[in-house]
């Protein structure tokens, strides 16, 4: 034992306390040792001295080695205590043994220093371990207390997240039933306004002069522009609540993408951009939502428009597969920069969200065409490059009930190529099969 211990002997034999003492120098225990004769000083060292160790004599002269022991206990002192006894009693052993003692000792008549040291060194080292378990448990108990506190907070909190949880969903559903409201109430006196505009136009209700033809037609453009609008608003909150139903019937895909390509002519050429269309399809007959693939192109093709300033605009119609069908939407336009390509399919996302922004809209034609094609069980991706261009790709089932389960992230999977280049080459596909080299081609 390296370090100086704090030793106590309890005996009133001075000659046993002396023997004691002979032992532990003869043994070489660094040590600082005290003698008391009595249990009532040894409670009161005890009381005031941290000991390594006392060696206690069982017949003292105030009290028995057992009380003075239980005494100590109560008192929540634990210093390790070896107890000396003339002769040996089982039955004093086992209720020294119970009181809290370390060790029991042999009759003093048999104490040799071998034997004193080694149980010196066994009630130090019991003493210490037990120590460190009662630290480890306490700390294990804290840890415990700290466990059960955090768990009820993370309880409160999660109960809390789900209270706003439903309230936002409260919240949201009202707002998607404000939308609908109030674009329902609103596309009726606009289906009038874009009525009577048609009406006035007519020469049978009159001539209009130039001034008054100009503004009327101002009033019909104007208004045409507001019910897409209002229809937009209309069939998100209606996409929100889940109640957008695809009416699907036969029809002839080719014609319902050539009409629709038809009607965007006239806003591409106001714009001086020029408008091709490929169509390359063995079967043309599809069973979908005729109504919703014309709404899908014409979004994309009127933003393609929007975005565009030079150049042109392209739309591609193909066979994928026996059940597929692919529809592409090409421009020449400012492109969409990487890092938004996933944000423009989320509900009110523009690249350009200031309030001096150069391009109008709501932000919902995107959401909308994505939710449709899902809806569909298709897929929509798309492919830019700032200031060359933009690609969206949708890829239909021919047989809407065989809905795939396609994941539609917004993005594409292919190879990323020069936009511009796509463009170009469908172009000089597009001529070179009006030319006849495939007669399966042609440009409107
Ligand atoms: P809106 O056109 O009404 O703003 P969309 O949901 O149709 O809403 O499009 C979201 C955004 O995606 C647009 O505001 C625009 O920033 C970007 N975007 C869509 N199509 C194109 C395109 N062809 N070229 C460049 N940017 C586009």
């Amino acid at each position: 034992m390296e370090e100086k211990l704090r030793i106590l002997v309890v005996d009133d034999d001075e000659v046993d306390r002396m023997t004691v003492r002979h032992v532990l120098i003869k043994a070489g225990v660094e040590m600082e040792l005290s003698e008391v004769g009595d249990g009532k000083s040894a409670i009161a060292f005890l009381s005031h001295t941290l000991y390594d160790c006392v060696f206690l004599d069982y017949r003292l002269p105030d009290q028995d080695g057992l009380s003075l022991l239980q005494n100590l206990r109560s008192s929540h002192i634990t210093v390790p205590v070896i107890v000396l006894t003339g002769q040996e009693d089982e039955q004093i052993a086992v209720e020294l043994i119970k009181a809290g003692a370390i060790d029991y000792h042999l009759p003093k008549s048999r104490l040799s220093s071998e034997i004193l040291v080694q149980v010196l060194r066994n009630a130090i080292r019991v003493y210490r371990a037990e120590k460190q378990v009662a630290l480890v448990n306490q700390q294990l108990r804290q840890s415990n207390e700290l466990l059960i506190r955090k768990n009820q907070e993370l309880e409160a909190q999660q109960q809390h997240i789900e209270l706003q949880n439903l309230r936002l969903i409260e919240a949201s559903r009202l707002k998607s039933q404000f939308l609908a409201t109030i674009s329902h109430e609103l596309r009726t006196p606009m289906n009038a306004i874009i009525g009577f505009s048609q009406l006035l136009l007519r020469p049978r209700c009159g001539e209009l002069t130039h001034q008054q033809r100009d503004m009327v037609e101002r009033i019909l453009n104007n208004a045409k522009h507001l019910l897409m609008l209002l229809n937009e608003v209309l069939d998100f909150s209606k996409l929100e609540a889940g109640r957008l139903d695809l009416k699907p019937q036969i029809f002839d895909l080719s014609k319902v993408v050539n009409d629709t390509v038809q009607e965007m002519r006239s806003l591409a050429e106001e714009k001086n951009l020029s408008l091709f269309l490929q169509m390359d399809l063995q079967n043309p007959v599809m069973f979908n939502d005729p109504m919703r693939i014309r709404q899908i192109l014409t979004n994309l093709l009127s933003n393609a428009v929007k975005f565009t300033e030079s150049g042109g605009i392209g739309v591609e119609l193909k066979e994928l597969s026996e059940n597929q069908v692919g529809i592409t939407v090409l421009d020449t336009g400012i492109g969409i920069p990487s890092t938004d390509l996933q944000k423009i399919f989320e509900a009110f996302r523009q690249v350009d969200q200031s309030i001096t922004r150069k391009y109008s809209g709501t932000g919902l034609g995107l959401p909308i065409i994505k939710a449709l094609v899902q809806i569909m069980g298709g897929n929509i991706s798309v492919e830019s490059q700032l200031g060359e261009g933009s690609v969206f790709r949708i890829q239909l089932p021919r047989h809407i009930s065989s809905l795939s389960q396609q994941r539609s992230d917004g993005t594409s999977n292919s190879h990323k190529t020069s936009v511009k280049k796509v463009f170009w080459k469908q172009r000089e596909n597009l001529r070179l099969a009006q030319e006849g080299v495939n007669g399966k081609s042609r440009e409107r």
